[in-house]
Parts: C-alpha cells; structure tokens; sequence
C-alpha cells in the first residue's frame, strides 16, 4: 500500500470508529439521564448495595463516544449492558465517602449505610445495570448490585426537581465535547445568593490560574447553581456548631477537624437535575480551613480561606483527576489505605508492584527507581518514597506537587488531568 491510500485507510478507519462510536450512542441511548440512587450499606468485613430509587432527568451532557471507561479508577464502577445481546454499552469508575469510611475504626464496630448517586445516559431499551464495588485486598471487582432496568418502567420518577438559579459562567460550546463544571453553593442564605455567584467567578479563574487546567480553559463550560439555605456557614459537630444547610455538609468526617464533606448525595443531584455535569464542586460559605474530593463524586471547599485556592485545586485534583494525596505526614483516620502488596489505582503513587502501569515513560533517562532524594533528582519526575499518607512503602512522583503541599502539579499529575479533559471532551484518550 503506497503512502497516500495508507493515510486514506487509516483517516476513513477512524471516521468509521467515531461514527461507530456515535451509533453506538445512538442505538441505546437518548440524550437524558438514568439517575440511580443507591445505597452502599456495612462495615469493615462486609459491604451491600440496595436501589433507593430511579429518575429520567431532562439533559445529557456526558460523552457520547467514550462511553467505557478504560481508566480503571475508583473503588466503584456502574456498569450498564443491552439486556438482548449482553453486551457492555457504557461504564464509569466512581469513589465514594463508604469506601473511605470501612476503613476507619468506626466501620470495625458499626455498621452503616450511605446515601449514593451516579447519572448514567438515559437507554432506549431494557438494560441489566450492575453496581460492583474493588476488592480491597485483591484489586478485582465483583458485582454488589444487579438489576433489568425498563427504560418504560413506572417506578422511574420523571417529576421535576425545584429550579435554582442557575448561572452559566463560562461557554465554550457542546456539553458532550466539553467539561461541564458545576459549582452548587452550600451555606449561602437567600440574601447571600450574590456572593455565591461572585465566589463561583472567582473560584473560576483560581482553577483557570493553575496549569494544566489553564491551558485547556476553552474545553470547560462552567456554570453555578445557588442554592438556597435557610442558615449561612456548615456544621462543625466537634465544636458543637450545628446549622440548617442545604446539602448538609460539615467538618469533622471521621472525627477529623478539617475534613469537610457532607453525606448528602441525593441533594448534591437534586441541585443539578436539570443541568449538563460533569465535575461538582461544592463551594461552603465559612472561613475556615477544610474541604474534601472522592473521584467522580464530588469536591468541596470553604470560599473564604486564605488557602482557598490551594485547597480548591488540590481537592479538585482528588474528584476531577483520580489523584491520590501525595502526603505521609499528617492526621488521618484511615488504616492500611494502601495495601503495600497491590498497586493503588490512582495515577499519582505507586507502590512498586506495577510501577510500569504509571509514570515510568516520564522518568528522565538513568533515574533510579526508587529516587534518592538528592540535588540531583529532587527537582525532576521520580520515584520518591512517602506518599498515600504513610512514608514507607508508597511513592510519589515528584518531591512537591500540587497533591502533596500546594507546589505546581508534578508531571503524572498534569499527564492525569489532561487524560480525562480528553474522555469528557470525547477525544482519545
Ligand atoms: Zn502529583
């Protein structure tokens, strides 16, 4: 074959896979959403999902080519195949606040059941939806929840939700072709709803500010939506600060003073039902220094910090990217986060078992793995020991990062970032 039919071939081979792709979407789907509310209930030794309850929500503005997910993150997946040829027509990766608590002390003598919720393109003929959940100590995924969905079902709720005001801040085209980033306010009171919007601007070009995200900024749409709360700021449980807020988020998960998350899902989508979603950031209305992200969940922040937008990025990082904290010296409740003879799944830390699978390609010629942290190596990509919240055993990629204390993404990171924009744009990725 001479040079020119090969590019013909392979330029006609591509088109055919996006065309395929789009088929694909096409024949099983229809631009709405499948939100499934579901809960992930148990403890420590055993864990159990059950479905709270089905919506049709009005937009899909998900990717309508990457309709499975190769990234292979999270503790969670949701998978959804044709119920008529069994096959895989769309999944996605998700972590969750139950797979952070079975790991504290709390999940060896209680058992407890959290409230989740995943969107999934809405399907135009009966599906088996799946909900498996990572094995801990194996790495491997097994199934917690199965079930046939009738896209014709009447237990599918198709009620609308309350409508807040939204406000786009930023368009730069078709939610399937690019990232939609919501930020939903938390602890803003009615008459608070302008400042809402005004941190939401800001909050904008805090993240816009930060590379990579400032060099993809037209693959963003970014809108906000005020919601209303009847008292201004979050609860702090720990210094007996309780308030009535809309998504009832707090300080203090896990008994820690500055993680602030809220348990509320179902909320956190009633307050996007009618918008295109991809990333959510929850930005709370207090000062003081907190925030949290679980991959493709959500993130969340206080406005007003003076480390807000470290802490924004940072968390954003967690949600957005999949990125692992990059620190080992500091308060936490976990115990064996990372098992030191499996390969975490987040991009960022490696514990050497499958050291290939992450950033080896971007080492500089004639690194040693692991990197002694000398002059020599201290300021170039990696394989530093201390990450994941322990110092022996699991490795970062650069001596600082964005991930580790507030410095400029290192190179791993920044190659994550930049793979998923790719996925949620719909390019390769
Ligand atoms: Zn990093």
């Amino acid at each position: 074959m001479n040079y020119k039919n090969w590019v013909f071939c392979c330029v006609t081979l591509f088109y055919s896979m996006v065309t395929q792709a789009q088929n694909n979407f096409d024949a099983f789907f229809e631009k709405k959403s499948l939100r499934v509310d579901f809960a992930l209930s148990g403890n420590v030794e055993e864990q159990s999902a059950a479905l709270r309850q089905l919506r049709e929500e009005p937009v899909w503005g998900g990717p309508v080519k990457n309709l499975i997910d190769k990234f292979i993150y999270g503790s969670n997946y949701i998978n959804l195949y044709d119920k008529q040829s069994g096959r895989l027509i769309y999944s996605r990766g998700f972590n969750t606040l139950f797979d952070e608590w079975i790991t504290t002390d709390q999940a060896k003598n209680e058992t407890q059941s959290w409230d989740n919720s995943v969107s999934v393109p809405f399907p135009k003929r009966t599906i088996i939806l799946e909900i498996t959940a990572r094995e801990r100590k194996t790495n491997k995924f097994h199934p917690l929840l199965r079930m046939d969905v009738d896209p014709g079902s009447i237990f599918i709720d198709k009620g609308k939700l309350k409508e807040n005001k939204i406000a786009r801040i930023q368009h730069k085209g078709d939610p399937a072709e690019k990232v939609d980033l919501v930020f939903i306010g938390e602890g803003y009171t009615a008459s608070e709803q302008e400042k809402f919007e005004a941190d939401a601007r800001r909050f904008t070009e805090l993240l816009f500010k930060t590379d990579p995200y400032g060099s993809r900024r037209d693959d963003f749409n970014v809108w906000a939506v005020g919601v209303v709360s009847e008292e201004s700021g979050t609860d702090s449980s720990g210094k007996g600060i309780f308030k009535n807020t809309a998504l009832n988020s707090g300080y203090y998960t896990f008994g820690i003073d500055r993680y602030l998350t809220t348990p509320d899902m179902r909320s956190i989508r009633n307050a996007v039902w009618n918008i295109p979603c991809d990333a959510i950031f929850i930005l709370v209305n207090v000062q003081t220094y907190g925030g949290g992200g679980m991959y493709n969940f959500y993130a969340i922040g206080t406005a007003d910090n003076e480390k807000t937008a470290h802490v924004f990025v940072h968390e954003f990082g967690h949600s957005f990217a999949g990125l692992a904290d990059e620190y080992f010296s500091s308060e936490v409740a976990y115990n064996d986060f990372y098992p030191l003879n499996m390969e975490p799944w987040e991009p960022n830390i490696t514990t050497l078992i499958d050291f290939d699978s992450k950033w080896k390609d971007l080492l500089p010629a004639g690194t040693p793995i692991p990197t002694p942290l000398t002059d020599a190596y201290k300021d170039k990509a990696g394989v530093f020991e201390g990450g994941g919240y322990v110092s022996k055993g699991v490795y970062r990629p650069m001596d600082h990062c964005m991930m580790r204390d507030y410095h400029p993404f290192c190179p791993a990171c920044q190659r994550a970032i930049l793979r998923m924009i790719d996925y949620l744009c719909d390019k390769d990725y």
